[in-house]
């Protein structure tokens, strides 16, 4: 992978920029009349730089293309020319695959990474005043996006702060639909072994008010950070990682098969228990994760989730405890959600987002 590109979407950019496309399409179609737009999305994948179609249009509309948000991403690999110029932070003509029209890749910024990539087919090359339309629309774009990016993240690790986990939640996508599969409290009944999934998972670092009291806030702002920064190394862009409150974080997973689920909240775990910290001495922390089932709401699965938590930590801490594996062990009780949850969930973001 060139270190000369300067990727890696940040979630909270690509959300934004799926909301802006339309908008900016149709600036593109009104103006430019291509006989196509594209917009192609980049994302720092478990395999590398993955590219995925977003949306396009022509003057028939705006549209996604085969699902939208269900285009399945490939490798920056299988986009050559779209990679060099990436490459080379610039923009320019590309093959077409059409002879009779010009395709004009330009990359899409978000102020401090590239997100994306604008294809335009045109019947002649871009006029240096449409060239210069295109840039300025997509500097405006990058503005924009740098300061909602901003906005959804805590100021301390750069995460992304508890209220962006209730949007983030409500745009997983398909994956749970698969997951059809009655699956309910009292449904005693395995999932299919090759069944993918989406999870969330609460971390709390453990005894966080005594290296406070020890070393003074600053230093405890240190391992907040260098654990937040332990999160981002465990994990990939797809994965959403949130810090909730205080020492308390939060990991949204997606498509993770469930026999590896466990892998995947234990590898941090582990990772936080190893860590060698100067004049600290050693961290843990215990984790409680839960199936976003189809039915589910942010509140709920965080409540599943944070019994499980719960749970680690009077049993122990420094482990990683599943909801539904406890409640099938009978070691706790499914409860019924009650409506209060949603008020105190909501105001627990308040106090923490100001
Ligand atoms: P447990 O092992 O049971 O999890 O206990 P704990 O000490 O980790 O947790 P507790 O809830 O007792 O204390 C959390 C502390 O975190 C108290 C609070 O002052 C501190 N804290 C909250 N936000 C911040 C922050 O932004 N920076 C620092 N340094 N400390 C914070
Ligand atoms: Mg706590
Ligand atoms: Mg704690």
């Amino acid at each position: 992978m060139s270190k000369l590109i300067k990727p890696v979407a940040s979630n909270a950019s690509n959300r934004d920029m799926e909301r802006l496309e339309p908008s900016i399409l149709k600036v593109l179609i009104d103006v430019l009349r291509p006989r196509l737009v594209r917009i192609y999305h980049l994302l720092r994948d478990r395999d590398g730089l993955a590219v995925r179609l977003g949306m396009e249009g022509d003057a028939g509309g705006v549209r996604y293309t085969a699902g939208g948000a269900g285009n399945p991403w490939l490798s920056l690999n299988t986009f050559p020319e779209q990679k060099a110029l990436l490459e080379r932070n610039c923009g320019g003509p590309i093959t077409s695959t059409v002879v009779y029209f010009v395709r004009t890749m330009q990359p899409i910024f978000n102020g401090h990474e590239t997100i994306g990539w604008v294809e335009i087919d045109t019947e002649t090359p871009l006029s240096l005043a449409d060239a210069k339309l295109l840039a300025g629309l997509l500097k405006i774009n990058a503005h924009h996006l740098a300061i909602v990016d901003a906005n959804q993240k805590d100021p301390l690790t750069g995460l992304l702060h508890r209220k962006a986990f209730e949007e983030a939640f409500h745009r997983l996508g398909a994956p749970i639909e698969r997951l059809l599969v009655a699956r309910r409290d009292d449904d005693r009944r395995q999932a299919p072994a090759d069944d993918h999934t989406h999870w969330f998972g609460v971390v709390d670092i453990e005894h966080f008010k005594s290296i406070n009291d020890r070393l003074g806030h600053l230093d405890g702002d240190e391992v907040l950070i260098l654990f937040a920064r332990t999160m981002q190394a465990t994990y990939h862009a797809t994965d959403q990682l949130f810090r909730f409150g205080g020492e308390e974080f939060a990991i949204l997973l997606r498509q993770v098969c469930v026999l590896d689920a466990r892998g995947e909240f234990e590898r941090l775990r582990t990772r936080v228990e190893s860590l060698l910290v100067p004049g600290i001495g050693p961290i843990t922390v215990s984790i409680g994760y839960a199936m976003i089932r189809i039915d589910d709401s942010p509140i709920a699965v965080y409540r599943r989730a944070d019994e499980a938590l719960h749970y680690a930590k009077q049993h122990g801490r420094n482990r990683t405890c599943s909801y539904e594996r406890l409640l099938r062990a009978g070691d706790i009780r499914s409860r019924p959600q009650i409506k209060v949850d949603a008020e105190l969930f909501e105001r627990r973001c308040n106090t923490f987002v100001q």
